[in-house]
């Protein structure tokens, strides 16, 4: 059995997406666009991946057909308004992580 307890957010980023401790990214283009595929998920709305937003630790659905979460609002006069949400995920490791799994560190 595997332990998954996790110290740091090092740590996270090394067992949950096979990350090295290194600053290098894996050389084999097949094993990071797993990586980048694990690490961005799929929108729950519209089941599409999502797009990671450079710099951060946030993964966003850029699908533009997805209206995201359906938000109803009531209005004071007892009208109800409905909004749409765009799916945005803030992901629990820092955003080293990110950056280095998309490339934006040099
Ligand atoms: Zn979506």
């Amino acid at each position: 059995m595997k332990d998954k307890r996790y110290y740091s957010f090092e740590d996270v980023a090394i067992n949950e997406f096979g990350m090295k401790p290194s600053k290098k990214v894996t050389n084999d283009q097949d094993k990071l666009k797993k990586q980048q595929e694990k690490y961005l998920g799929v929108c729950p709305y519209c089941k599409e991946p999502c797009s990671y937003v450079e710099g951060t630790n946030v993964i966003a659905c850029r699908n533009e057909k997805c209206k995201g979460k359906k938000i109803v609002i009531k209005e004071d006069d007892g009208t109800e308004k409905v909004i749409y949400e765009p799916y945005v995920k803030i992901k629990q490791c820092g955003a080293e992580v990110g950056t280095r799994l998309f490339g934006k560190d040099e």
